[in-house]
């Protein structure tokens, strides 16, 4: 299949399934934002799940906080945002058009109406969102949706540190949404205004920078293989020196191959002391770590590995979305990992007749209190296979009439296509081991 293609059919898939729709399409739509749907919702919570498990669950060394969108405008300050969070812009002298001057064809040509050499100096565009809090609007009353949701970390650095009494190397780590007033949003959910990132800042002794960026980088990319990703569609990438930002003593991106090509999936930055030396000058706090040991202390040194949720939300769509032929007919199939298929098993009584409907309702109230469930008794039973395929539930359960006599109902996995006679005494210990709940 031709890899643009695979894009159509993927938006196509989410539209018609209630995975992902344009935000306010009832006016038109807003073109730089996206709503998630009734699956939509549940696939990116698993994807957000599966983040916070791996990076905080399952490890003695992280904790989580949540901390608000809005901040003081300081934050912004010390941390360069105001400054240095920019784009370069031109705008096409003939047809009035604004591109940012890194995107530009080499031909020199607008890409809108063709003309050459039309283009104005590059001029630099903040990506932060303004607002005012309070009902003011003035220059004091001025406040910034958060582009990140790292700097929200650093600023309760102490307040976490001091709570939990932790001790390098520890991370913190945050969940929720970020707002950048992106030039060219697009692709999708790839790049939009409103998004969601998944970011952790490990503190670590100063000396232990590289070892550790070195390990958040092989640490994340296995995350996305061990969650279906092909490592083939994976690569990493370091930047180029130039390419660094100025505080930063290495950065690799985990790149996933989209339908147009190579794009950033995750970003794995070595920020070094930075971020906790310029809010530290800032705020005038004392941001640095006694270490008893040594009996010194230290301004921590930080590796983020900071990845978006919307963005791992599409891979794993695009990696799992397959298209086979079954018996002559066309069988589309999200071979998603089963921790992060939104829907986990659907109940399917054979027929709508009301001697099946108390077995159904028994069997879907014994599992829908520890899985997320779906029940559908519509139309013929290959077809209702096909649905939940195309939206990646790894298992039917068929309530039939002998189910009726022998108390067992009828599993099918969604990759193989297996059936098996389940009892219904211990179909929810069957489903929980199959999916590893
Ligand atoms: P890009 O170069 O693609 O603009 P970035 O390097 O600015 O991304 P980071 O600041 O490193 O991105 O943000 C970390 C992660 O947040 C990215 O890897 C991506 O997954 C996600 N992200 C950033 N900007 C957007 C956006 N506009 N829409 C959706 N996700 C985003």
């Amino acid at each position: 299949m031709a890899r643009p293609d695979l894009m159509d059919r993927v938006v196509n898939l989410t539209k018609r399934r209630g995975l992902v729709f344009p935000s306010s399409e009832i006016y038109g739509g807003f073109r730089s934002t996206w709503d998630y749907g009734p699956l939509g919702v549940l696939l990116k919570r698993n994807v957000k799940d599966a983040w916070w498990r791996s990076m905080v669950q399952v490890r003695d060394d992280v904790v989580g906080i949540d901390s608000a969108i809005l901040m003081a405008p300081r934050v912004w300050e010390a941390s360069g945002h105001l400054s240095t969070f920019t784009d370069p812009l031109v705008d096409c002298r003939s047809c009035k058009e604004r591109f940012r001057a890194d995107h530009l064809p080499e031909s020199g040509a607008c890409p809108n109406c063709g003309k050459k050499d039309t283009f104005t100096e590059a001029r630099h565009f903040n990506l932060m969102f303004k607002t005012f809090v309070g009902p003011v609007e003035d220059d004091a009353s001025v406040a910034y949706l958060r582009p990140e949701t790292a700097q929200g970390i650093f600023v309760n650095f102490k307040n976490v540190q001091t709570a939990t009494r932790r001790k390098p190397p520890f991370g913190i780590a945050q969940v929720g949404k970020s707002f950048r007033n992106e030039i060219t949003p697009g692709n999708f959910t790839y790049r939009t205004r409103e998004f969601e990132q998944m970011e952790m800042e490990f503190f670590v002794p100063p000396g232990d920078g590289s070892q550790w960026f070195e390990y958040w980088v092989a640490e994340r990319f296995s995350w996305y293989v061990d969650h279906g990703i092909p490592e083939a569609m994976l690569r990493i990438r370091p930047h180029d020196p130039e390419e660094l930002s100025h505080y930063s003593a290495g950065t690799s991106d985990i790149e996933f191959e989209y339908p147009w090509g190579w794009g950033e999936l995750e970003g794995i930055a070595n920020r070094t002391d930075y971020d906790l030396k310029q809010h530290a000058e800032f705020s005038g706090e004392d941001l640095t770590y006694f270490d008893q040991e040594s009996d010194t202390h230290y301004i921590p040194h930080v590796i983020e590995p900071a990845a978006g949720a919307d963005r791992a939300t599409l891979a794993f769509l695009l990696a799992a979305y397959s298209e086979e032929e079954v018996k002559g007919e066309k069988r589309i199939v999200l071979r998603l990992d089963k921790r992060l298929a939104p829907t986990k098993v659907a109940v399917l009584p054979l027929s709508r007749k009301e001697t099946l409907a108390p077995l159904s309702s028994r069997v879907a109230d014994l599992l829908r209190t520890h899985l997320q469930i779906d029940v559908d008794d519509a139309g013929s039973i290959g077809r209702r296979y096909r649905r939940q395929d195309e939206v990646g539930t790894p298992y039917c359960v068929t309530v039939d009439f002998d189910s009726l006599d022998d108390d067992a109902v009828t599993v099918r996995e969604r990759d193989a296509m297996t059936q098996e006679r389940v009892p219904i005494s211990g179909l929810l210990a069957y489903m929980q081991d199959q999916l590893g709940s």
